[in-house]
């Protein structure tokens, strides 16, 4: 009904940021005719001139080979959703300092959808909101165009669940979670992903369990992150490899799966991981109820960065040196391996911490925006590796990049006894000995000494 039968589908996706891109290049590879609409016009005319802001691993190649084979346009221009037959909804769903969801571009996207949409049309959210959002915010402001959804026009939730690093893999191999306006617009959907990516659909039976999915997802990562960091931290009270208790622990059945503690870290970063959980816990306190596990696990994982500082300074204490007159190179300053994104970065924390002990930190980060970086970090990028650590007391590695994986430590201009310092237990038993053999002392977040 809200999906016609012919090849060819065109579809239109409403925000090209992280997320809209990924979806609008892939779709255009797999031959669909799209087109990608966003209110930022830099954004826009980056790309027309053949520059792709998202370091996302093979997304820029696919985005230029989309536009060159005429598969993929890029406007401003809302209008242009009018020839669609499916409209994609991908814009930004940030929240508030209270948990509440800052709503303004998702108004701003369907309030400008509502002037063009038309009979017959699919249209699928795919941002992060709280329950209800669909049913109580999307659907109003698009029938205020005049035509009503379920009936006219159809309308489903389906949350991306994809992580930037490995966004365009995960597009072509996650299952999509589908919730429907009415049976139609449920069918239709998922008749459209299976069709679009040629994945594993899950059909559920309304919007907002389909919307509930998604915060479970984050929910119990960071949750479970939460769980790794503080069992690190406790380890480390026993001078024991967290790493050796968690492969440990992984190995029995549990439920229907197994046992799968994640590894701890320098913190959570990214644009969901640090919301969704929020989303959670404010949705049910306007209900009256605390959900305290969302809360909780946001609360230990936003203490990981200061911990972190902590087992920088504790170390160069160890070693005789004064802060003062201390240099550190954080390498990695993205929120997580192999991306550019800044956003919510954990890595913020830890220079804030080190520099108001006075420590000297310089900074380093082959993939992200140097202008970016410059604005929330204080300080201007190193332009290579060796002039981040000339000099260091510490490599502190807060995001393990491709570009970091082979970095060779004999190499590199530091310190004597500089320390290196593992954000995120990156490193086995082999390696640390290997570092500790070439001068080097160690430590990681729970492997081995307390703080
Ligand atoms: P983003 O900020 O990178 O992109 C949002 C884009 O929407 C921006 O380019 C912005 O200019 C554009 N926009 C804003 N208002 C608009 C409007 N009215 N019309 C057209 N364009 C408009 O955000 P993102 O990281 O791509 O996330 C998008 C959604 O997907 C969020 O709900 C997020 O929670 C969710 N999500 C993100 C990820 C991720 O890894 N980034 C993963 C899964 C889900």
């Amino acid at each position: 009904r809200f999906l016609p039968d012919r090849e060819n589908l065109k579809v239109a996706v409403i925000g090209f940021g992280y997320v809209g891109s990924c979806i609008a290049a892939t779709l255009a590879d797999r031959g669909f005719d799209v087109v990608g609409v966003d209110t930022d016009p830099r954004l826009i005319d980056e790309l027309q001139a053949g520059h792709c802001r998202f370091h996302e691993h093979g997304l820029p190649e696919m985005i230029f080979r989309g536009m060159a084979a005429g598969r993929l346009r890029v406007t401003t221009d809302a209008a242009e959703t009018a020839g669609a037959d499916v409209v994609l909804i991908t814009v930004g769903t940030p929240i508030r300092d209270d948990g509440s969801l800052a709503d303004d571009q998702l108004r701003a996207a369907c309030q400008g959808l509502s002037r063009h949409i038309r009979r017959g049309q699919l249209v699928v959210l795919k941002s992060t909101v709280p329950p209800g959002t669909t049913r109580d915010v999307v659907l109003p402001l698009l029938e205020s165009g005049g035509l009503t959804g379920g009936v006219d026009f159809g309308l489903a939730f389906t949350p991306e669940r994809l992580a930037e690093g490995t966004a365009l893999h995960e597009l072509r191999t996650f299952p999509i979670v589908a919730g429907g306006l009415g049976e139609d617009s449920a069918r239709d959907a998922a008749a459209f992903w299976r069709r679009a990516l040629e994945v594993q659909v899950i059909p559920l039976d309304s919007l907002e369990s389909a919307e509930i999915v998604k915060l479970a997802d984050n929910w119990w990562i960071d949750l479970n992150i939460a769980l790794a960091n503080e069992l690190a931290k406790f380890c480390a009270l026993y001078g024991v490899d967290v790493l050796d208790v968690i492969s440990a622990a992984n190995t029995i059945p549990k439920g229907k799966g197994k046992v799968n503690i994640l590894l701890p870290s320098v913190g959570v970063g990214g644009s969901c991981l640090t919301k969704d959980p929020w989303m959670v816990w404010r949705s049910a306190r306007r209900r009256g109820v605390d959900i305290l596990t969302a809360s909780a696990g946001r609360e230990v994982n936003a203490g990981m960065p200061e911990y972190t500082a902590e087992l920088i300074l504790k170390e160069l204490a160890r070693a005789g040196k004064d802060p003062a007159s201390s240099k550190v190179a954080v390498l990695g300053l993205a929120f997580k391996n192999n991306t550019g994104d800044l956003r919510a970065t954990p890595t913020v924390g830890v220079v804030t911490a080190l520099r108001r002990a006075g420590v000297d930190v310089r900074i380093f980060d082959p993939l992200v925006d140097p202008v970016r970086a410059e604005d929330l970090f204080g300080t201007k990028p190193a332009e290579t590796l060796a002039e981040a650590t000339r000099g260091a007391d510490c490599v502190a590695l807060l995001a393990l990049h491709r570009e970091f994986q082979d970095i060779d430590f004999s190499m590199l201009p530091v310190a004597d006894t500089c320390l290196v310092l593992d954000g995120r237990a990156y490193y086995s038993k082999e390696k640390i000995d290997e570092l500790r053999r070439l001068g080097y002392r160690y430590r990681g977040i729970g492997r081995g000494d307390s703080l």
